[in-house]
């Protein structure tokens, strides 16, 4: 069996079970793996560390997936890892009021690069690692039997593709392809999403839990949906009782789409603008606009940990623009994506925001991504999604 020995004091996160191993931290590795390849990790003295499947283009060489020596990570380990995971999402499987959640978040749920959503009878995979292209095919079989889904589509169109050597990868891997509009329920409203070319796998499912939360907030309110994609927010507040809503998108197919979705929810009481958030925030506030709430949503401004303080500016600098405009008493419900800003960075940028508006702020709640998108404890990485609801006095 191949393996890769780590350099002396580099064990001590593989010993945690975190499940990256860096090519920085490798000394040796033996028996010239290929991308995907699963090896034996093994520390500077040459002991047992763990299984992992490893790619020499990736700045990530190793992805560990378990820890017990005597295990053969064969089809059957992944089948059952796979069921795990499905297992888990009995509860929201009962839920009668939405039908669209992810059934397998990667790391988090011990299978390394592997994201699987679902939404009503149609699958999305996608691999973001050689590791995982390798099982595709065992993936898919088993999804098959455990869901009976009436296709399973491939989304393959993601930069993480790219940082493994990978070409894109899209297409249908079992079943009937899904209609180009697709309709879903979430907390008992409608979506269409686009799962061969909408953004992500189709839908933000990870906000789901939020939506709900800040719809709270909304009743009689007059809000304002910055970044807002398919309309996930904006729709939620109308069900919650706003009064209006006026949304913003760089994306003129996402806009194309949130009109949809208002219109099947019957809501009229909303207005659309296609632009970019920062220039149309600056422009509302020369021009005196307010708004009783404001939601922003951004795209990750941090993709990586160098890119963190560029980001850092622009996400104050964003919430800034958003406390000019909110009416005393404001509801301001604010989130970062970006893993490589943490929830205590996220709130002193807003505090910063704050100093620099002359408001105070009240935290009412701290939100986080969705229970189908756990955090594993483990994996401090997949904790990616850091939400305020503040009130801005
Ligand atoms: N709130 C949405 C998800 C937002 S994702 C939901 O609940 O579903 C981020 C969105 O911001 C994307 O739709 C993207 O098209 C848009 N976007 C990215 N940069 C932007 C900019 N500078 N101005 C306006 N929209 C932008």
């Amino acid at each position: 069996m191949n393996f890769v020995a780590l350099k002396p004091g580099k064990e001590k996160p593989a010993r945690h079970h975190h499940p990256w191993i860096f090519s920085g931290a490798i000394t040796k590795v033996d028996g010239a793996p290929e991308p995907g390849d699963v090896v034996a990790i093994q520390d500077a003295a040459g002991e047992f560390l763990a299984w992992g499947y490893y790619n020499p283009h990736s700045q990530i060489a190793v992805r560990l997936l378990e820890w017990e020596k005597s295990a053969a990570i064969d089809d059957e380990w992944w089948r059952k890892k796979l069921a795990a995971a499905v297992a888990r999402r009995g509860q929201l499987f009962d839920r009668s009021d939405t039908d669209a959640f992810r059934l397998v978040h990667a790391e988090a749920d011990f299978l390394p690069g592997l994201i699987v959503d679902k939404y009503g009878g149609f699958l999305v995979l996608q691999s973001q690692t050689a590791g995982c292209d390798r099982i595709k095919p065992i993936i898919a079989a088993a999804l098959n039997e455990i869901l009976k889904p009436a296709g399973i589509y491939e989304r393959g169109d993601v930069t993480a593709r790219k940082l493994e050597g990978l070409q894109h990868a899209n297409g249908l891997l079992l079943g009937i392809p899904p209609p180009d509009l697709l309709e879903i329920k979430e907390n008992g409203l409608r979506f269409l999403v686009n799962l061969q070319h909408g953004q992500k796998t189709g839908f933000y499912l990870d906000q789901r839990e939020n939506r709900q939360r800040v719809a709270r907030f909304a009743k009689n309110k007059t809000v304002l949906d910055a970044f807002a994609y398919s309309g996930g927010f904006g729709i939620s507040t109308l069900a919650g009782g706003a009064a209006a809503v006026l949304s913003i998108d760089s994306s003129p197919a996402a806009l194309e789409l949130l009109k949809k979705n208002y219109e099947i929810n019957g809501f009229s009481q909303s207005e659309f603008l296609q632009g970019d958030v920062f220039e149309i925030l600056r422009k509302f506030h020369k021009e005196n606009r307010s708004f009783e709430m404001i939601i922003l949503d951004p795209p990750k401004l941090a993709p990586t940990k160098a890119q963190a303080e560029r980001a850092q500016r622009a996400y104050k600098d964003l919430n800034l623009r958003a406390m000019k405009l909110l009416a005393p008493e404001g509801i301001l419900a604010t989130f970062s994506c970006s893993s490589g800003v943490t929830a205590e960075a996220f709130q002193q940028i807003v505090f910063w925001a704050a100093i620099d508006a002359g408001r105070e702020v009240q935290i009412l709640e701290r939100l986080s991504q969705g229970e189908d998108h756990p955090v594993r404890l483990g994996f401090p990485e997949s904790n990616y999604l850091k939400g305020l609801i503040c009130r801005i006095l």
